[in-house]
């Protein structure tokens, strides 16, 4: 039987005293294994600035927290709105909902204990000599995974709101047709590929410097089957999203059966990281045709609930506390204006063009209370 796949398992252990961001040099550190490409390694004393600062458990053996991030159905909509250049923020993110979970292998001197450098005792990979390991995220593993997070995201506005022109020339951004000149001595080539581009402006990358994927740009091809010139740009990026999900899950969510109280079944997916259980949000976001918004109280993602649909009321805020905060506001904000001289109309223009909903039956009845205190 097939999971329900809105329902996700995954648990992250943060430690009590948070992650830290470690420069390299802090680290001594002589290799980081790159995360998307295997046997490879980057020697920092050549590529030292790429893949940026480090974020370690500085006190690996310290006590940690459970926190289960997925109770946000919509933490991938937050990830995805992460500055990436902002390494505060990234911090402050893995130490509320835990790391990525690359775990990437840092090689460093061992010039001190390996204790006081919070790693241990290793053989380096290339030389072969005596150093200091420990797992690590780096910069570059958070800027590219906040990046292809963006693209997940603009696909899932675009497919999930069809006939809204803007989403559908989002897409246009991204994705595009590249034909190739057939070299008449192979006829059968195909004609071209359909690529992802988040910086179509910038030149074709060189691909040796580009696997780094040390940057924020996402590209390349949309997939290795063939995809016709023809498709339109939904399917294109319908491809595009079913294969990064399908990376993205690969060895890293099981479904699980669980037997609650009263023998009842509960059917999840337990993801082994954290990137992962995001990536079965957008799973779940891509096969149930979820729409996410951002709260107008608090400015958090939520799921808009598929029951009502439309613009109601229940698609602005995430829920009955930010709804009613917002509207003890706004009746205060009304006597404020009214207060100023405003007409109970030009206030409810005020709050349409500030997108809030509001009628003038409403605002009257706001208004009245303060403009009689007034005149005592
Ligand atoms: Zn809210």
């Amino acid at each position: 039987m097939v999971p329900s796949l809105t329902d996700f398992g995954f648990v992250a252990l943060v430690p009590e005293n948070g992650f830290r961001w470690m420069s390299q040099a802090d680290l001594e550190v002589r290799s980081v294994k790159r995360t998307t490409t295997r046997h490879a390694f980057v020697m920092v004393d050549q590529e030292p600035s790429d893949l940026g600062a480090l974020l370690v458990n500085p006190k690996p053996k310290s006590n940690t927290v459970r926190r289960s991030p997925c109770e946000d159905r919509a933490l991938f909509q937050e990830f995805a709105s992460l500055d990436a250049t902002n390494v505060d923020s990234l911090l402050a993110f893995s130490n509320e909902h835990g790391m990525l979970g690359f775990g990437t292998p840092v090689y460093c001197e061992l010039t001190r204990p390996a204790d006081a450098l919070r790693c241990s005792e290793s053989r380096d990979p290339i030389t072969g000599e005596t150093v200091g390991y420990l797992q690590a995220e780096t910069h570059a593993d958070w800027t590219h995974a906040i990046a292809k997070m963006r693209v997940a995201v603009s696909v899932l506005r675009a497919i999930n709101a069809p006939g809204q022109a803007g989403e559908e020339k989002e897409l246009t951004k991204l994705f595009s047709w590249q034909s190739i000149d057939v070299d008449q001595r192979y006829p059968d080539d195909r004609p071209g590929h359909w690529m992802v581009d988040t910086h179509p402006s910038l030149p074709i990358p060189n691909i040796k410097e580009f696997n780094r994927e040390a940057t924020d740009r996402i590209w390349g091809y949309v997939t290795h089957d063939i995809l016709s010139e023809f498709e339109t740009i939904q399917t294109v990026s319908k491809v595009w999203i079913a294969d990064e999900i399908n990376r993205h899950l690969n060895g890293k969510a099981s479904p699980k059966i669980k037997l609650e109280g009263g023998g009842r079944i509960r059917e999840y997916l337990q993801c082994s990281t954290l990137l992962a259980a995001m990536w079965s949000q957008v799973y779940s976001a891509f096969t149930g045709g979820k729409r996410y918004e951002q709260c107008k109280g608090c400015g958090k993602w939520f799921e808009v609930s598929n029951e009502r649909g439309g613009r109601t009321v229940r698609a602005m805020y995430c829920g009955d506390a930010c709804r009613v905060r917002s509207y003890r506001a706004r009746r205060d904000q009304a006597a404020t204006l009214a207060g100023e001289g405003l007409s109970a109309k030009e206030i409810v223009e005020r709050f349409q063009s500030e997108g809030h909903e509001a009628d003038l039956a409403t605002v009257k009845k706001w208004v009245k209370p303060s403009t009689k205190r007034k005149g005592k």
